[in-house]
């Protein structure tokens, strides 16, 4: 049973790389910045609340997010494991999660911190092209990246939950040397 939190600042390839494993692992990829991409290109309830967080990189309120994830954790195929990238962002959001993992007798989840170089992150960002990739938007997601999430790796490593992973090395470099860490 694989569960697992994939952590690290925007650009380090998280969102690659939970996807490629998720598929190896046939298990669901959990991206809550691709849910709430998708319900703002809906323009659902959620996706309209969200818009001007996400447009702005700062965080989306966490009663959106939390409600969003609980919501996604009670679908049936969860029950074969899932990998969840961009939650928590924040240390409120780790400890909702956590409590409600323990709830629902999912607990037992590894975290995998994937480690990138400011130099990196910036230089791939601003080759994605992505909507919400603009030079100021980037700048305000690496600030709160530093201030709130950064945060979690100690959180999760006081609980020895952590795993660190070098996100410099290319694509394939990275998938190998997950696939290896998660195994042992
Ligand atoms: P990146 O790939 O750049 O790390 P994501 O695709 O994960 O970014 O998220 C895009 C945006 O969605 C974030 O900048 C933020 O506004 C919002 N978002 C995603 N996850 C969360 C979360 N857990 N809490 C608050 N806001 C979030």
């Amino acid at each position: 049973m694989t569960r697992l939190i994939f952590l690290g600042p925007p650009g380090a390839g998280k969102g690659t790389q939970a996807q490629t494993l998720a598929g190896k692992l046939n298990i669901p990829h959990i991206s809550t910045g691709d849910i709430l991409r998708k319900a703002m290109k809906e323009q659902t309830s959620l996706g309209i609340k969200a818009q001007s967080y996400v447009d702005s990189g700062e965080l989306v309120p966490d009663q959106l997010v939390q409600e969003m994830v609980q919501e996604r954790l009670e679908e049936p195929d969860i029950k074969s494991g899932w990998i969840l990238d961009g939650f928590p962002r924040k240390v409120t959001q780790a400890v909702f999660l956590q409590e409600l993992l323990k709830k629902t007798h999912q607990d037992g989840e590894r975290v995998v911190n994937l480690d990138a170089s400011d130099e990196v992150v910036v230089t791939r960002l601003l080759g994605r092209g992505r909507k919400d990739d603009t030079e100021e938007v980037i700048r305000r997601r690496l600030e709160v990246y530093r201030a709130e999430t950064a945060p979690l790796i100690d959180y999760y490593r006081d609980r020895q939950k952590l795993l660190t992973v070098n996100g410099n090395q290319s694509q394939e470099e990275v998938t190998t040397e997950l696939q290896k860490l998660i195994a042992s």
